[in-house]
């Protein structure tokens, strides 16, 4: 059952058009990855979804229109996003963060109860749960950014480049885990650069080139394509 649907979107960043008419869907439980190059539209096409950019088209999740909808609805409907580049709270502790992260939730025993989930995925960040989040590694901090993402028990967790600019170990590790959180039910659209990894973890994949949609197949196909091969796995 289709979770996400974007039917058409535009997106515009002034006069510049960002999405010249992009349309995809997301089934529950699914990881379904967009790949791209810098610029395609990749990180837009997660904040049309999350009313960050101006939109025309249709955006459906969970059987409700989204567009034109405020950010935090947004959030509160179950959709949450892990924006490129981490952006925690540096001078907060994980322990703050992820407190932050459960923002609506006025229930402690609750937000704890969801540290103690996200911990099972991150114990990393259990050694660190006093440390303030800015003085923590790169991988650290990434798996951090998910981790709040998870406090608000979301129903689907956009994914913004969550490999970049870390040690191939931590890739894997955080590739492990996001094929964790999906065998747990959680339904992940993945937006990457590195479509070598994105497409082994993800069911189904998109590529974006200049604002539209090329090409969607399951991975599998998408990575023996040699199309694709040539332009995004070389
Ligand atoms: P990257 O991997 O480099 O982040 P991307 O595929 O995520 O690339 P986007 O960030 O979505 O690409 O950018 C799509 C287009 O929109 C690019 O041409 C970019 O220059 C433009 N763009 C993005 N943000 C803005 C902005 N705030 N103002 C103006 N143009 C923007």
């Amino acid at each position: 059952m289709s979770l996400l649907t974007m039917e058409a979107v535009e997106a515009y960043y002034g006069a510049i058009q960002a999405l010249k008419g992009i349309s995809l869907q997301v089934n529950e439980g699914e990881i379904v990855t967009l790949i791209g190059s810098n610029g395609a539209g990749k990180s837009t096409t997660l904040k049309s979804i999350c009313g960050q950019v101006k939109t025309k088209g249709r955006i459906v999740f969970n059987g409700k229109d989204m567009i034109s909808e405020q950010p935090h609805l947004i959030a509160l409907g179950g959709i949450a996003h892990v924006p490129e580049g981490r952006r925690i709270f540096p001078k907060l502790t994980v322990k703050e963060n992820l407190e932050m992260g459960a923002f609506s939730v006025k229930d402690k025993r609750l937000i704890k109860q969801r540290i103690e989930q996200a911990f099972t995925y991150f114990p990393r960040l259990k050694e660190r749960y006093h440390q303030a989040g800015g003085t923590m590694s790169g991988g650290e901090q990434q798996m951090l950014a998910i981790a709040r993402g998870l406090m608000m028990n979301p129903k689907i967790l956009l994914l913004d480049e969550p490999s970049m600019g870390l040690a191939p170990v931590l890739v894997d590790q955080i590739f492990e885990i996001i094929q964790e959180l999906n065998e747990a039910g959680m339904t992940i659209l993945l937006v990457e650069q590195n479509a070598y990894h994105a497409l082994q973890i993800a069911h189904r994949g998109y590529v974006i080139q200049t604002g539209e949609i090329i090409m969607h197949d399951d991975a599998a196909k998408l990575l023996s394509n040699n199309q694709v091969k040539e332009a995004y796995l070389a």
